[in-house]
Parts: structure tokens; sequence; C-alpha cells
């Protein structure tokens, strides 16, 4: 029995709902009736798909009024005691159906949140992770750095133009590994932002620059397209403000891979008081443009749905806006938007 309370709540359901009706029909149950009408409503509310509960309420409903049509026989009771009785029994059924739509609402908002929180803990164990690898890497890192700058130095009577190319390009190589590895450690380990006026075009180079071999593996132009410098200031944290941009641009370079035309566009700009970086590419667009920026919406299969909602919510901490529109023929504008710094702190 309680195998089948499990696996066939819906055919017990209907089941218990029959047997209530016949009964109805043959006894006088009045009010009564409702009773056993609210357990095969709760029945079904555990019953997929989600329709089943409401439907068998209806059903309830319908049989309970229909009593009075197909058995109008009501012996001595009075006309309005067995439309009363009757009414309460719609009422019964009725509010056990709100409630138990309200619960099962409730669970399954506990059963998200549940979700949302092993998500969150699994983001952390990955933040540490990523804080010791960057630990680790650093000092390995360092040494081919400096191996490769002594080698290049003693190589330099050497005529192999050759083997100076690559020693050069281990070390740069190398550098940028260790800039990245910098950049990992700045945004996983600090705990309280640290604010100062901050150069959005310098942002974008340093961003542009850290994703500059996925772009290449991608096959991927990205334009920048700076204001001229000096650029007034913003004044936020430089990490932050970093990890917007290398969400946005991370996002359009995946955005365009594969595509036959992979542009990206990095645009800075000043308007009177405020700052602009719009980051537009070529891709397909966003599927859907209210929820792009929900915590762990995302269309992609390895993808966390995290790096919209946390670049909006750094965006409005610096008292600025970051909003998503459509190409007009195909792709997404990324827009972030943020206040000019004028000297006072904020
Ligand atoms: P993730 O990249 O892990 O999916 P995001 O929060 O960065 O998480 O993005 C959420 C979703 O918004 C993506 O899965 C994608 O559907 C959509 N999106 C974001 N940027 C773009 C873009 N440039 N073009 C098309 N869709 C995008």
């Amino acid at each position: 029995m309680r195998r089948l309370l499990t696996t066939r709540p819906a055919t017990l359901a209907f089941l218990l709902v029959a047997a209530v009706f016949a009964v109805d029909l043959c006894l006088p149950l009045g009010v009564a009736s409702a009773v056993p009408y609210t357990f095969a409503v709760l029945l079904a509310l555990g019953a997929k798909p989600g329709w089943i509960g409401p439907g068998v309420a209806a059903l309830c409903g319908v049989l309970t009024l229909a009593k009075m049509e197909i058995a109008p026989d009501r012996g001595t009771t009075e006309m309005w005691k067995v439309i009363a009785n009757r009414g309460l029994a719609l009422f019964a059924i009725g509010m056990t159906t709100l409630l138990g739509l309200l619960r099962r609402r409730a669970e399954a908002k506990n059963r998200q949140h549940e979700a949302d929180l092993a998500r969150m803990s699994r983001l952390a164990v990955a933040g540490e992770l990523a804080a010791l690898l960057a630990h680790e890497l650093n000092q390995p890192l360092a040494a081919v750095c400096l191996q490769a700058d002594i080698a290049a130095h003693l190589v330099k009577e050497s005529d192999s133009a050759e083997l100076k190319e690559a020693l050069g390009e281990v070390s740069e190589q190398s550098r940028r590994a260790a800039e990245i590895v910098r950049s990992i450690r700045r945004t996983v380990r600090r705990a309280d932002p640290e604010r100062a006026p901050v150069d959005l075009n310098e942002v974008v180079l340093a961003v542009a620059r850290l994703l500059d071999w996925k772009a290449r593996r991608a096959g991927v132009s990205v334009e920048l397209n700076l204001a001229p410098d000096p650029l007034a200031p913003t004044y936020g944290d430089r990490a932050q403000l970093e990890q917007v941009l290398f969400n946005l641009l991370q996002n359009a370079v995946e955005a365009v891979d594969g595509r036959n035309t992979r542009s990206v566009v990095i645009e800075t700009r000043q308007e009177s008081d405020l700052l602009a970086v719009r980051v537009s590419d070529t891709g397909e667009g966003l599927a859907d443009l209210e929820r792009a920026f929900e915590r762990f919406y995302t269309t992609k299969p390895d993808g966390m749905g995290l790096g919209l909602a946390i670049s909006r919510s750094i965006a409005e901490a610096h008292g600025g806006t970051l909003t998503a529109a459509t190409r007009p023929i195909s792709g997404a504008i990324f827009t972030c938007v943020l206040p000019v710094y004028r000297g006072e702190s904020a």
C-alpha cells in the first residue's frame, strides 16, 4: 500500500474519487462526502504532472454537485440544508486544494534553495582550489621566467635567430601565465574590495590581454575602440571591474566561436558624468534577454550561470548599471555604465 501511495498516487486518487462518489450516491452523506474527497485531492497533489492535483479537485467539486442532480432524493431534509451541506463540502475541497498547492510551491522553493546552496558550496571549493593552484604555480612560473631571461642573455652572442625567438616566446608566455595566476589570486583571495580611481581603458586592455589566447584559439578578432586617453577615471575596485569585463568578453568570444563572422568589439566612451564600456559581438544573440542576468541561468552545457548576475551586482555596487540588448542583425551588446570620479570618495 505504501509503495502504491508513492508510485501511483494518481491512480489511487481516481479510485478513491470513484468509490466516494458511489457511496455518496447510495447514502445521504451530506457534508461528510468532503472528507474522503479531500484525501483524494491530497493524494493527487503528490502526482505528476502537476495538473493532476487541481484536476482531481475540480472533478470532486463537479461530482459533489452532480450527486444532487443524479440522486435528488433528500428524504425529510430541507433543501437549504442540502445546498448548505454541498456548499461546505465544496469549500473543504477548495481549501484543501489551495493549501496543498501552497505547500507544494513552498517545497519546490526549498528544493531550489538547497540546490543553490549545494552549488554555492561547490563554487567555494573551486575558489579554494584556484587559490591553492595559483599559490603553487607562482614559484615555478617565476623560476621559468628567470631561467628564460638568463638563457636569452647567454645566447645574445649566438647568431641562432630561431633559438632567440624560441626563448623570447618562452619568456613572454611564462610572463603571461604569471599575470593570469596573479589575477586569479587577486580575485579569489581578497575579501574586502579595495577602492581607488580606476582607468577603464586600462581595465579593458588588461582583460583583452588575459583573454587573448582564448580569442586567438577561437579565431576571433577582438577590436578595441577606446576613448582617447586620458580618460576620466571611475572609482572602485579594479579587480572587480576586471571581473565584469572578463565575463562580458569571455561570453562574447564564446558566442561567436564557430560562427562565420567572428567579431567582438569593445568600446569605451565618456559622456559628461558617465563612462560606458560596451562589448558587442556577432554571435546568435541572447536567447532570453530577461533571464540572462538571473543567477544560475545558463544555456551552456558547462556553464555556471553566475557571470552576468555577479557582474551586474558589481556594476550596481559601483553606482552603475549593466544592461543587455540584441544587435540589429545578430549578436548581443552588453553595456556597463559607471559614474565618473570627481575627486570625492564614493
Ligand atoms: P554562463 O556563461 O556560465 O552561462 P553567464 O551569467 O555569464 O553564465 O551567462 C548566462 C547566459 O546568458 C549564457 O548561458 C548565455 O545563454 C547568455 N549570454 C551571455 N552572454 C551572451 C552573449 N554575448 N551572446 C549570447 N548569449 C549570451
